[in-house]
């Protein structure tokens, strides 16, 4: 009963949503991607030609974004573990990010190529209790930025969804180690009772933190 009764409130609180109801007017597959789009309009990231790399990208709101801004010439790949309707112009890969199979897949599919930019939307399903949901969410933005320190090219950028809580002040430090430029942005199409912020680094240094180390 109680969780009908909660279930009922979260379908009217989303139905009722000023970015649910612009997603579907304005053809966008989810709210995240008025997200995106703020992001955009502050950090003037996506440009014409870019190649860009999507983790945690269904259903594909961002995705369709970016291929907005990037246009014809750019080069877009996305990766999740749900599947995700095709989007044209968009390469995806259907996997788990932290296993090597999928990961190997990513890679490959760069054949090589520099990338501008990363963007991680993924989140861990929810368990509901935050010391095993922070922690998880904290792991997913530490893979995200290994992975940046092996396909940015120098000057690059990285978006990751991060919670406040544990862990996000060791996650800044990293970032910090890598990108001259760092900023904790929290887009109004972020919900307020959310702790979600996305961290926002821009002029990747080229230099993974082990190298740092070592200097
Ligand atoms: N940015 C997307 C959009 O605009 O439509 C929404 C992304 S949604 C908030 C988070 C996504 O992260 C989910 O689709 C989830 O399946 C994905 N995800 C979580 N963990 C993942 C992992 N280990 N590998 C790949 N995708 C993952």
């Amino acid at each position: 009963m109680k969780k009908s009764k909660s279930s009922h409130q979260w379908l009217k609180n989303h139905e009722d949503d000023e970015y649910v109801k612009r997603a579907r007017a304005e053809g966008y597959r989810s709210r995240a991607s008025y997200k995106l789009l703020e992001i955009d309009a502050r950090f003037n990231l996506l440009k014409p030609g870019a190649t860009v790399i999507d983790l945690g990208a269904a259903p594909g709101g961002w995705c369709q974004v970016v291929i907005e801004k990037i246009g014809s010439q750019g080069t877009l790949i996305g990766i999740d573990l749900l599947e995700m309707e095709p989007i044209p112009g968009v390469t995806f890969i259907q996997g788990d990010f932290t296993e090597a199979e999928p990961f190997e897949q990513l890679l490959a599919s760069l054949d090589g190529r520099p990338v501008d930019l990363v963007f991680s939307d993924m989140a861990p399903n929810l368990s509901g209790v935050k010391n095993i949901d922070q922690p998880r969410a904290a792991h997913l933005v530490e893979l995200s930025i290994d992975f940046a320190d092996q396909v940015l090219r120098p000057g690059g950028g990285l978006v990751c969804k991060c919670f406040e809580g544990d862990g996000i002040q060791e996650i800044r430090q990293q970032y910090r180690a890598r990108y001259g430029a760092v900023v904790n942005f929290k887009p109004k199409a972020s919900r307020d009772k959310s702790r979600e912020l996305y961290l926002v680094g821009q002029s990747f240094s080229g230099k993974s933190v082990s190298r740092i180390e070592n200097r």
